[in-house]
């Protein structure tokens, strides 16, 4: 048993266990350094999900990038002091903050109040559910989280399932900018930082949105306590004593597993089994790859070495130790670029 995790309980222990790691180094960055890290991490999830195999179950997905792109979110929230989960909250007190019901209703009084409430009685209204909900005392959660939004809006639950993730992501992407926006009117004083929150909420709404329907009973709560066990994972530091920009690139360049099936297309032609202008051709693609660092010439590389190596290793000759070795070699060099191709997800 982690020893955080019985302090980890709500949303909001989480931000602040980020507080305590990044607040720091944050404080002397500029909201525009922390929104590009929120913009590219979640672009980087988007890539991910939106490129997996339709089929298999998402579940295998790497949930690194998730738990960066929602931290990148509260460290932007910590810096403005915005409360994620309060702004939710606010925002989705039980009920959809356009039509006022739940579930939503919105597609047909094309966002009007689906009762009879005045206009200007609906942020009293609004107020009066989150206070409900607070009274409760319910811990918010993710769980939580993602039960509250499910009931407003079940019917994206339904899309997720006949059409695939495009619909959230692009919502998310609309909410990124919505939140730009926000914020950068905000700084000029065109706007308060009520909007800063909503927007915040919106943002942080789709991210669990997709989360549950990613990772399903997987918790936040869980997965970046993991993530952030030994403080930060980049420096090892709890605070982060990180210089700026110093994360990790997002590595779909594999080179460790490039160099190790270099090394063993090496092996292979040492065996002298299989012919040397073969082993040639596939060496220079892979060192290609290598040295553009470029993500097609790497998933290039991968494919035409994958579907030679398989064409050759069913005709190969097994009889011989040279046989048998060689095959074995194949073996390794196929399962480092499944698993690549699991992790990049770049076989759709
Ligand atoms: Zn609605
Ligand atoms: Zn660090």
């Amino acid at each position: 048993m982690k020893e955080c995790k019985t302090e980890i309980r709500e949303i909001k222990d989480l931000q602040s266990y980020l507080k305590d790691l990044y607040g720091n180094v944050n404080s002397n960055r500029e909201w525009d350094y922390l929104y590009g890290y929120l913009s590219r991490t979640a672009g980087i999830v988007s890539k991910q999900i939106t490129n997996a195999p339709r089929y298999r179950t998402l579940s295998e997905i790497d949930k690194t990038q998730f738990v960066l792109a929602i931290s990148w979110l509260f460290s932007l929230s910590n810096y403005f002091e915005i409360d994620v989960a309060d702004s939710y909250l606010k925002k989705y007190p039980g009920i959809c903050p356009y039509c006022m019901v739940s579930p939503c209703v919105c597609y047909k009084t094309k966002k009007m109040p689906g009762i009879n409430i005045p206009i200007y009685k609906i942020e009293e209204e609004k107020q009066w559910k989150y206070n409900d909900i607070k009274n409760q005392g319910a811990l918010i959660n993710s769980k939580w989280v993602i039960s509250n939004t499910r009931a407003i809006y079940p019917a994206n639950d339904t899309l997720w399932h006949h059409a695939g993730p495009w619909y959230h992501f692009t919502k998310l992407s609309e909410e990124l900018a919505e939140l730009h926006e926000a914020i950068s009117k905000n700084q000029v004083g065109k706007k308060g930082e009520d909007a800063v929150s909503q927007e915040i909420a919106d943002v942080f709404t789709w991210f669990i949105s997709i989360w549950s329907s990613v990772f399903h009973d997987i918790t936040l709560e869980d997965s970046m306590i993991d993530h952030y066990y030994n403080g930060c994972p980049e420096c090892k530091q709890k605070p982060c004593t990180c210089p700026d920009r110093n994360s990790r690139p997002t590595d779909h360049i594999n080179l460790d597993a490039l160099n190790e099936i270099n090394n063993r297309l090496h092996d292979l032609g040492s065996l002298k089994v299989i012919d040397e202008g073969i082993i040639n051709d596939l060496q220079r693609a892979v060192e290609a790859a290598i040295d553009t660092q470029s993500e097609p010439r790497m998933v290039q590389a991968s494919t035409h070495t994958y579907d030679k190596l398989k064409r050759i290793d069913s005709s190969l000759d097994k009889i011989d130790e040279a046989g048998k070795k060689a095959s074995s070699i194949i073996t390794t060099i196929l399962t480092l670029i499944e698993k690549s191709s699991r992790i990049f997800g770049y076989w759709t």
